[in-house]
């Protein structure tokens, strides 16, 4: 998948890393040197001697490594605000001011590439042009613009999509508007009241459709589903990524594993204080379903992601997270170097952006961040994110601007 091109013509760049993970497996390499041409990374060497070029960025004393992918999230949410459905139906505006400020919180902690899950309004596209226009800070984004929704199905906003012909209509104008993916909301959620159902919103043969028609294009269908027959439902009618899957059984994940199916896990909007906990949680019917949903993850988690199912990670509209998702992976018993691969090049690879992102690798764009600290040895310090670049830009850590302005541009 090609990106839009940001018409900037940055000359040579050189980075001298006093650890760097490049995102391949490979172990960390003391003391190397990464050179960026036109944002892209043309070469990764070990450092030879003390000497560096003039205007070498000096990282000798940081922890080098990818950019950081959130897979799963939506740019005008904040669900430490209550009623997350409330907020999708607000107008164009008040949803891109929003989103501009969650953007940038979301650049400046380390995050380059970003995949939105539904959004009202088309606004995910206006933010992902934005972004590439340089007209505001944010991360790369891939969009789906509206969720595709059943009327009586969680995540129903503004607009719902019933029958096959309606969810062909809705996954044919999303993808007219510039959509790079197609999401389906499939079983019932933690935000909203009720029961956690696990059965499907949606007809086999509706989600075929969506599945049919992201196909067609060369995109992919995503679902919203948390276990049970709705998630085997859409795993076995071909979506790409099933989002949260927090219920999902020993049986639902060897279905997944069977069909190559990644689990997107988003675990930062249940289980942290400052998510749907500090949002919505004073309504004692969710507020059980997120401890309900904390209890199951915390007892299945560290089975699933030891059983090979291919996972990667999310914060669902936490904004600035990722570490805290990739913190809950290693507290799951993943090790922090496949930690730091789920949110790296397996992000890209769930979101089939691997062949520009999610590795420091020659050919790949330059989305580089550096760590105060070794997240190998305390995954804690994926919070001291001391420098984002991304396309070989950097962004001032404290406002997500380019550092330095225009200077910057024209190196
Ligand atoms: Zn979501």
């Amino acid at each position: 998948m090609a990106f839009a091109s940001t018409g900037r013509s940055v000359a040579v760049r050189t980075i001298r890393c006093g650890t760097l993970f490049d995102g391949t497996g490979a172990p960390p390499l003391r003391d190397a040197v990464v050179v960026i041409t036109d944002g892209r990374i043309t070469s990764v060497e070990p450092a030879a001697g003390g000497a560096m070029a003039p205007d070498t960025l000096d990282l000798r004393d940081r922890f080098v490594m990818p950019g950081l992918i959130d897979c799963h999230s939506h740019a005008s949410l904040v669900p430490g605000q209550g009623d997350q459905l409330g907020q999708l139906c607000r107008g164009p505006v008040p949803q891109a001011l929003a989103a501009t400020r969650n953007l940038r919180r979301d650049l400046a902690a380390g995050t380059t590439t970003m995949r939105l899950m539904g959004e009202e309004h088309f606004v995910d596209v206006e933010l992902r042009d934005a972004i590439d226009a340089g007209v505001i800070p944010g991360p790369r984004l891939l969009v789906a613009g509206r969720g595709l929704a059943a009327d009586n199905g969680h995540g129903r906003a503004l607009t719902s999509y019933d029958g096959v012909d309606e969810v062909r209509r809705g996954a044919r104008e999303n993808l007219r508007r510039g959509a790079n993916h197609v999401k389906i909301f499939v079983t019932g959620g933690v935000s909203s009241p009720g029961p956690m159902p696990t059965g499907s919103a949606y007809t086999r043969e509706e989600i075929r459709a969506a599945v049919e028609e992201a196909d067609r294009v060369g995109a992919y269908a995503a679902a919203h589903a948390h276990g049970g027959p709705g998630l085997q439902l859409a795993v076995s009618e071909g979506v790409r990524t099933i989002e949260h899957g927090a219920l999902s059984t020993d049986e639902d994940i060897a279905l997944m594993i069977e069909r190559r199916v990644w689990l997107i896990c988003t675990f930062a909007i249940f289980m942290h204080p400052t998510g749907i906990e500090q949002g919505d949680g004073h309504r004692s019917a969710i507020m059980d379903k997120v401890r309900q949903a904390r209890r199951v993850v915390a007892e299945s988690f560290p089975r699933h992601l030891g059983s090979g199912v291919r996972f990667a990670c999310g914060t669902d509209s936490m904004h600035g997270l990722m570490p805290f998702e990739l913190q809950t992976l290693v507290r799951f018993g993943v090790s922090p170097a496949d930690a730091l691969l789920a949110g790296t090049r397996w992000g890209a690879e769930a979101c089939r952006i691997d062949d520009q992102v999610g590795t420091i690798q020659p050919g790949k764009r330059a989305d580089v961040i550096a760590v105060d600290g070794d997240p190998l040895k305390d995954m804690a310090a994926l919070e001291r994110v001391t420098l984002v670049m991304k396309d070989g830009v950097v962004y001032d850590g404290a406002h997500g601007r380019p550092a330095g302005g225009a200077r910057e541009d024209q190196r």
